[in-house]
């Protein structure tokens, strides 16, 4: 896997929606917004999406404005036998409900109608990260001795175990020559 330098992520503004156009309308309207973002995305500190994809849906409720959907995201991860980077493709399941607040709050819709995406999504993305990731369904993980990745060939470990029978084997194999 390629390691992504940390100055192609994207700014988690792109996350920002400004849904002044459906604060000025009644209460059931509503009105679906793609998000197509194949770039990383730094959604915050602890959190970089990429291929940010899905349809969500904004309702204007009395309070606010109902945010539901479903996008697909991808994250780097650490295989879970191997320990090398890896990559792990999962959906997130959005609804919360941002209020017009003036409050220090993760969802609000701020007096300038910019209801801010990121703190959900980061949310969201932490709580359906997979546990269990690898980097390949076959991965052969690291030798439990030495800790050499297995994918990229044996150790000596895996040899010297099986030295003291083969040696008795060749000895046998010689003594008939
Ligand atoms: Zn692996
Ligand atoms: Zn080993």
């Amino acid at each position: 896997m390629h390691a992504k330098s940390s100055s192609k992520y994207l700014n988690s503004r792109v996350l920002k929606l400004n849904v002044g156009f459906i604060m000025a309308e009644g209460a059931g309207f509503s009105r679906d917004v793609p998000l197509e973002i194949p770039e990383p995305v730094r959604v915050a500190d602890d959190v970089t999406l990429e291929n940010l994809l899905g349809m969500l849906r904004l309702t204007r409720t009395s309070e606010g404005i109902l945010v539901q959907g479903q996008l697909e995201c991808t994250s780097l991860a650490e295989c879970g036998r191997c320990l090398n980077n890896t990559t792990v493709t999962y959906t997130l399941e959005v609804e919360e409900i941002f209020e017009i607040s003036y409050r220090d709050d993760p969802f609000v819709i701020g007096e300038d109608g910019i209801l801010d995406l990121a703190p959900l999504i980061r949310e969201e993305s932490i709580l359906n990260t997979p546990q269990q990731v690898l980097c390949r369904p076959d991965c052969q993980g690291l030798c439990p001795e030495c800790g050499q990745n297995l994918n990229e060939g044996q150790c000596d470990c895996v040899a010297n175990d099986i030295d003291p029978r083969w040696t008795v084997l060749a000895d046998l194999l010689h003594k008939e020559d």
